[in-house]
């Protein structure tokens, strides 16, 4: 049995939704399907989701909301036209929508948010198992908090409740008929609407294939497999990658790999679900597998991500090695500005924490400098702005000599400096810092070193 999840490509239009329908019926043991809301149809098109924030934001701040609420609309009517549905579903869409309105004063602006970004997911449902009747098949759209879907209530970031596996489980398994389920969402305890992160459905779809044991957990996308490099950064990627593990892709997701929400992969590891990442406009391409486990050859790499968006700060003390709790004092500080750190590579006297830039105002650099100073007294302390990092990820660079060295040659050649380098627990992966505007340069240098020589 096979959950699927179609991303916002996938439902953007009725040509979309057309080739979804195809792609179920092609194959009896898919049973249980996750959507989106409809995504961009072009490049310089909206998301439903972004039009549902934006709509939210104008009634939040009492500014009239009719015309992007048509748009809405608007984008479902296209869909219920292509198809040739029943024009109601339109009207139940707009109700919906003008209901979910009709709460602001009665919940908070977070609440009200999610219910709002949740009506893309929960209406793009509707139409589609609409769309399967129209053509014979039985379908159900499926209600997150009828099926137990539970959320902690960090609107925007919540978390799943242990015990819906089980509910989700008696909810879904064995039905005779299509399951259609929104994805992005589910329930509060209370009774609210609760969002995952952004790009969350992928989350819903692990959830659901580890809570009825699926063989697979079928995610379509709109590209034909998960590629080594990001194909923007070097145009001439052309292989994707078949097989890869759960581990190698939670790596590259975290260094942005943007196919599979980061999150997303966590349920499906732990049921031991294998993921088929695949292409809704090409569904005869076989995509990319990830599994618990597969046989690397030595030294191969699978992928190099890059992210920006980082700091490093580094400190020099002559014998810091023999200070008991520099590190703790150190981490101390930034946890004290609510910093969290994401790397901290260290040598005999020195030590380089990398964290995330967002947040870190020159006010708040100020403080850590002098702050710092005062209780660590170091000889040398710099803070660089503008870092990314760049990740080289493969189960085959476990316990293989002259790795990073191929590497930093291909960096030294290119003439990119390293600001930093950690090769450190993570047994499958190296980890480079260079400054942000080498970034292309970087990723393309390393893609030739490993994929070409
Ligand atoms: N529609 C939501 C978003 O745009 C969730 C998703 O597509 O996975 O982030």
């Amino acid at each position: 049995m096979k959950v699927c999840k179609f991303g916002g490509s996938s439902v953007a239009d009725d040509i979309q939704v057309a080739k979804i329908r195809d792609i179920i019926t092609a194959d009896e043991t898919r049973r249980i399907v996750v959507v989106s809301a409809p995504g961009k149809r072009h490049k310089d098109d909206t998301k439903v989701t972004d039009l549902l924030i934006e709509c939210a934001g104008r009634c939040l701040s009492e500014k009239d909301h009719t015309e992007v609420l048509d748009e809405i609309v608007e984008r479902y009517a296209v869909i219920q036209r292509g198809l040739n549905l029943d024009e109601a579903i339109v009207e139940e869409i707009r109700a919906d929508l003008t209901a979910r309105i009709a709460r602001k004063e009665e919940i908070s602006a977070a609440c009200f948010m999610d219910a709002m970004k949740a009506a893309g997911e929960d209406n793009s449902a509707r139409i589609v198992a609409e769309a399967f009747r129209k053509i014979g098949v039985p379908a159900e759209y499926v209600n997150p908090r009828d099926a137990g879907l539970l959320l902690s209530d960090d609107f925007g970031n919540a978390q799943l409740l242990p015990e819906s596996y089980q509910n989700l489980e008696k909810a879904l398994k064995d039905r005779d008929y299509l399951i259609i389920f929104p994805g992005f969402f589910g329930y509060t305890k209370a009774g609210e609407i609760a969002t995952f992160p952004r790009g969350g459905s992928d989350i819903t779809g692990s959830i659901l294939a580890a809570a009825v044991k699926a063989d697979v957990y079928e995610n379509f996308t709109d590209v034909d497999a998960v590629y080594p490099v990001d194909p923007r950064h070097v145009p001439e990627v052309s292989v994707g990658i078949s097989e890869m593990t759960y581990r190698e892709m939670r790596e590259l997701s975290y260094a942005g790999f943007g196919v599979f929400q980061d999150e997303a992969i966590i349920p499906a590891v732990k049921a031991q679900i294998p993921i088929n990442i695949r292409n809704t406009n090409r569904p005869e391409a076989p995509g990319t597998m990830i599994v618990h486990h597969r046989r690397a050859r030595q030294g191969s790499v699978v992928g190099i991500a890059s992210s920006v968006g980082f700091c490093t700060l580094y400190i020099d003390k002559y014998m810091m090695n023999r200070e008991v709790g520099f590190g703790r004092r150190l981490l101390q500080i930034l946890e004290d500005e609510g910093i969290s750190y994401e790397h901290m590579p260290s040598g005999i006297d020195n030590v380089s924490v990398v964290f995330r830039e967002d947040n870190f105002t020159p006010e708040v650099e100020g403080r850590v400098r002098d702050h710092i100073m005062r209780e660590l007294q170091p000889d040398n302390l710099q803070i660089e702005r503008g870092t990314c990092l760049i990740m080289i990820v493969g189960e085959g660079l476990y316990y293989t000599p002259g790795m990073a060295a191929h590497a930093t040659l291909a960096l030294f050649r290119e003439g990119i400096s390293l600001d930093m380098m950690n090769q450190g627990s993570s047994e499958i992966s190296m980890m480079f810092g260079v400054q942000s505007s080498h970034r292309e340069a970087a990723v393309r240098a390393l893609y030739h070193a490993f994929f070409k020589e």
